[in-house]
């Protein structure tokens, strides 16, 4: 059976008691045991029998078992959301003294919780350009504990090349982190490009739709002892776990993901290649592109598809805002990957309490707008998109 298949027919842990379809909500904190040493095998890891919803849940294991369907992962722990993923994930693998190396283009909130955070409690970060291997492998010493990569970066749109990096993380005995948010586990194997950890905003395309607020972290079982922390560390003592309701929105996402992925996919190809037909549009950033300087290497990694965010700069500041404004079906949100197409200014917003020498060094550019393009007809899109910037 195909992957797909095998991820919607996932078997529950135990038997229904009538035959739902659907998985049913747990909405319970703790589960009775039949006698003590069944509850001492429960807490002691020995049985698979949940005990307390801060730590497992029936709704969420069988979320976690699907996306174990669709990665062929060794463990999957879900989160409540993409920010506790990647620092519960971080946290697992560091400690004060270690050093992480990472660039400086990355989510926002990843970068304040490394550069910031991290920092407070004895972890210190060196960010470098991850395209350049070599560099990068000069930066390694006895203390990195990983190496932390975003697949597409955001909003500079940047691809590193993973197999190349994996080879460094091999040589030295440390693992390959993965922020895999911007291109679904159902499209490519980040196992197969020496990934040993993915962290993923499962917020974004698998919440079926901007539903809710959720994380993962997809563990290969490569980097020793990191899915056991996990698990009898990390989900214990930070409390992070997923809630059983957002679980079943995304089991109910995982179910359409790769189609709706693949359809909003296709459309910001085609809206792309209109927006270079603009003459009010500098560029159109989209590694989709054939000229896109990343185009190759995006293909070779993760196949036909490029993900649906794509930036267009602008002329000036005031022109990307004057271009919001006049929007009318692009909806002006943050967020990505939403059924509807949403459009926003990072550098005002996202990256708007950084300073200018911070944003200057993130190539984060005041004449970048940033789109997610949704499930709405492409012609419709670019009509609004045509008027906004006053050239129909
Ligand atoms: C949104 C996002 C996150 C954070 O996820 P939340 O679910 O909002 O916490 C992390 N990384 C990337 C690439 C994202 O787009």
């Amino acid at each position: 059976m195909k992957k797909q298949t095998e991820a919607i027919h996932t078997a529950y842990q135990l038997p229904d008691a009538y035959g739902a379809l659907s998985m049913p909500v747990y909405h319970s904190v703790a589960y009775e045991f039949k006698n003590a040493a069944e509850m001492a095998d429960a807490f002691c890891g020995r049985s698979d029998m949940p005990d307390y919803s801060r730590v497992t849940n029936p709704t969420v294991t069988y979320f976690e078992n699907r996306v174990k369907a669709l990665t062929g992962a060794e463990n999957v722990i879900a989160l409540s959301s993409g920010m506790a993923a990647i620092s519960n994930a971080l946290m697992a693998v560091s400690g004060a003294g270690k050093n992480i190396i990472s660039s400086c283009h990355m989510f926002g909130n990843t970068f304040s919780l490394i550069s910031n955070t991290l920092l407070r409690f004895g972890v210190t970060s060196k960010l470098c350009n991850l395209t350049d291997v070599e560099m990068v492998e000069r930066m390694v010493d006895a203390d990195t504990c990983c190496i932390y990569v975003e697949i597409i970066t955001n909003p500079q749109m940047e691809v590193a090349d993973l197999r190349a990096l994996s080879q460094v993380t091999k040589r030295y005995n440390i693992p390959l982190i993965a922020d895999t948010t911007m291109i679904p586990f159902s499209e490519f194997s980040a196992r197969d490009l020496g990934v040993d950890i993915e962290v993923v905003s499962s917020t974004k395309y698998l919440s079926g739709g901007a539903t809710s607020i959720g994380g993962l972290v997809i563990d290969y079982g490569t980097c020793e002892g990191f899915g056991k922390r996990m698990k009898t560390e990390m989900l214990h003592n930070f409390g992070a776990y997923m809630t059983p309701q957002v679980a079943y929105m995304h089991t109910l996402g995982s179910e359409t993901l790769s189609v709706r992925y693949r359809q909003q996919s296709s459309n910001a190809l085609e809206l792309a290649k209109l927006l270079c037909t603009l003459p009010s549009v500098c560029k159109v950033n989209y590694v989709g592109l054939k000229d896109n300087s990343y185009h190759d290497l995006a293909k070779k990694q993760f196949g036909e598809t490029a993900g649906a965010m794509l930036t267009i700069e602008l002329e000036s500041c005031s022109a990307c805002f004057n271009f919001i404004n006049r929007l009318k079906l692009i909806r002006r949100a943050t967020n990505l990957f939403d059924n509807r197409s949403l459009a926003i200014h990072p550098a005002s917003t996202i990256f708007g309490n950084f300073t200018q020498q911070q944003r200057d060094s993130m190539d984060v550019l005041d004449t970048t707008v940033r789109i997610s393009v949704g499930l709405e007809a492409v012609e419709d899109l670019f009509d609004d998109i045509r008027q906004a910037l006053e050239q129909e």
